[in-house]
């Protein structure tokens, strides 16, 4: 079913700590982590704790949940990485680009005149650990 939620998906997993991640930086109802194929320096994701497809399903006190996180996040990365700016993403569904079905936003710190990477392409996880490092030194 496309519109049912899957608690094996990879962002589960991660949440219930079975398998590992570069944590970022997480409160009562959100997680933030490192993106492991980043398309970006500082490429990271934010999800909920609580269980929901995407945008089309999140609650309201979801989508506000991990906005309040994104706002964090995105402010945190702009100073580590010493960005022009910050591009999001959020893809809902296959049909719109959504490839793991738990709610993320994706946090790509970006500079002027630097194009964001294509997608699938594995990271350093020596250097994706490092860049983590650098927007937790960044956060309030
Ligand atoms: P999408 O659903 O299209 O927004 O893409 C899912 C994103 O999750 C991609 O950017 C992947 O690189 C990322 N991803 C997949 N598996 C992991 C993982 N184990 N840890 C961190 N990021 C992941």
């Amino acid at each position: 079913m496309s519109d049912s939620y899957d608690d094996q998906n990879i962002f589960a997993k991660i949440l219930r700590g079975e398998i590992p991640s570069f944590k970022v930086y997480e409160d009562d109802e959100t997680y933030c982590f490192m993106d492991i194929m980043p398309r970006t320096e500082g490429h990271c994701l934010v999800i909920p704790k609580t269980p929901c497809r995407n945008m089309l399903d999140a609650t309201p006190e979801q989508l506000a949940a991990c906005m309040r996180t994104v706002n964090i996040v995105a402010n945190a990365a702009k100073t580590a990485f010493d960005a022009d700016g910050v591009t999001l993403f959020q893809f809902n569904e296959a049909a719109g680009g959504q490839e793991v079905f738990h709610l993320h936003f994706h946090i790509h710190p970006r500079h002027e005149g630097i194009t964001i990477r294509p997608p699938g392409t594995m990271g350093d996880m020596d250097v994706i650990k490092a860049n983590a490092d650098r927007i937790i030194a960044a956060l309030p």
